[in-house]
């Protein structure tokens, strides 16, 4: 019985919108709002009349806090679902707190323009004091809390696969597998095949600028840096097969290493073809990945979303995406004083999304998880005054809604480490 608010309709939107209109029991009404409201319309049309839950659509710059807040206003949801871009988290969590409602998204802030100064002295000062030079990272964000436990409102952040997903595996190995964890591998193998030389399986930019940054990793109470794809492992994946892998930094490892005591190393690994790592190498070594703008014939572009113009839209990618993907994590730690292994996985058939809503699975793996993100807001099992990321709540109702809505898990106690 709730009214949700979801701002963006891209690639995950569109599969997180799905899950909560087969769920209309506690998605009584969602409002779509996005920068182009065509793509909102669209899914509507598509949507009425196979599902109980009330859809409306509006037109909203989520850039623009003023816009926000009129727009929130006008809607009066009990939760903001952020499925835009990480440009926007901090936009539309003040915009929240202005109007007093919950929060959620699926990826942590990044700024468009890397170039501000303000941002760029303290992203300066956190590559010191941290050691990582991701442009993403928690800080802007985890600023909200006092702010919002103060408005006695929620804020949930990164719910998707991973980070969200990935964090609930890890408080499930805390609460029911592990006295004690060591270590965590986060595995993302996407085995799947969209026939294109070269296409990114969500949006293209933040894509990009994820994996073409430095690699980095958890250790002993520290970040250690090392360069972009200069680690690699070869991992044979449960339904996928033999595939390589790089390390990368990522979002979760910065909580993870909060928020579960007493572990020693922390990495993420994603698998890669030889394709699209060459695509890449080459778009970067001729200045496409830059995110500042250039003069062009009178023009400013940025070379980055020039180039995210020409690829394919992910959301496209559907039909043609064959294989499967596998995402998890692999444990090592002590139980009952022994040595044990596990790794928590989940196995995805574009295929079969693409069936279920039209989408691929990178869009269902995130979007599924988004929508349940929402439900534990809605229904208040996950309700507590602040900011907080997935694994810092009760895992069981999550692991158990995972099941229920279509990304089942599985637990492998031997299973292959990564050296
Ligand atoms: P898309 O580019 O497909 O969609 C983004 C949507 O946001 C589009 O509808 C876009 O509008 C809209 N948007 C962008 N800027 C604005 C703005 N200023 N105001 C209003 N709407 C705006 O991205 P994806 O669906 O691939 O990704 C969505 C989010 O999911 C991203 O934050 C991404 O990082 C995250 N993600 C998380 C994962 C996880 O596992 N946690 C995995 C994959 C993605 P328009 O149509 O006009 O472009």
């Amino acid at each position: 019985m709730s009214k949700v608010l979801i701002i963006g309709c891209g690639g995950v939107a569109g599969a997180a919108i799905q899950k909560c209109c087969q769920n209309s029991e506690v998605f009584e009404s969602i409002c779509i709002a996005s920068r182009t409201r065509s793509k909102c319309d669209e899914l509507k049309e598509k949507l009425e009349g196979k599902t109980n839950t009330k859809i409306t659509t509006e037109q909203v710059d989520a850039d623009n806090v003023e816009e926000l807040v009129a727009l929130i206003e006008k809607v009066q949801p009990e939760l903001v679902m952020n499925i835009a871009l990480p440009y926007q988290d901090l936009t539309i969590m003040d915009a929240c707190l202005k109007c007093g409602v919950n929060y959620m998204d699926t990826a942590n802030y990044e700024p468009e323009d890397i170039s501000d100064p303000v941002w760029r002295e303290k992203y300066e000062r956190r590559c010191e004091e941290e050691g990582f030079s991701a442009y993403f990272d928690y800080s802007w964000q985890w600023a909200y809390k006092e702010k919002f436990e103060k408005a006695g409102l929620t804020a949930l952040l990164g719910s998707g696969f991973d980070p969200g997903v990935t964090q609930a595996y890890c408080a499930y190995a805390q609460k029911h597998l592990f006295d004690e964890i060591h270590t965590i591998d986060i595995l993302d193998c996407n085995g799947g095949d969209h026939g294109y030389p070269f296409a990114t399986n969500f949006n293209p930019e933040i894509n990009l600028r994820e994996v073409s940054a430095p690699g980095s990793y958890w250790e002993d109470g520290h970040w250690v840096e090392v360069p972009a794809m200069s680690i690699k492992r070869e991992y044979n994946f449960d339904q996928v097969g033999m595939k390589d892998m790089y390390l990368l930094h990522h979002e979760e490892i910065e909580s993870l290493a909060k928020n579960i005591p007493g572990v020693k190393r922390i990495r993420f690994f994603m698998t890669f073809g030889e394709s699209y790592l060459t695509h890449m190498k080459c778009l970067e070594n001729v200045g496409m990945l830059r995110t500042d703008a250039v003069e062009f014939e009178g023009h400013k572009v940025v070379p980055i979303q020039f180039l995210k113009a020409l690829l394919p839209e992910p959301a496209t990618l559907g039909p043609r995406t064959v294989g499967k993907t596998n995402i998890g994590c692999i444990f090592t730690g002590i139980k009952d004083g022994k040595e044990k292994q596990a790794y928590i996985y989940n196995v995805c058939d574009h295929q079969e999304c693409y069936q279920e809503v039209g989408s691929q699975a990178i869009s269902y793996t995130t979007g599924v998880p988004a929508m349940i993100g929402a439900m534990m807001l809605l229904n208040g099992q996950w309700n507590k005054p602040g900011v907080y990321t997935v694994e810092e709540f009760e895992p069981d109702p999550y692991m158990d809604a995972l099941n229920k809505y279509g990304l089942p898990w599985q637990i492998s106690e031997q299973p292959q480490l990564v050296e």
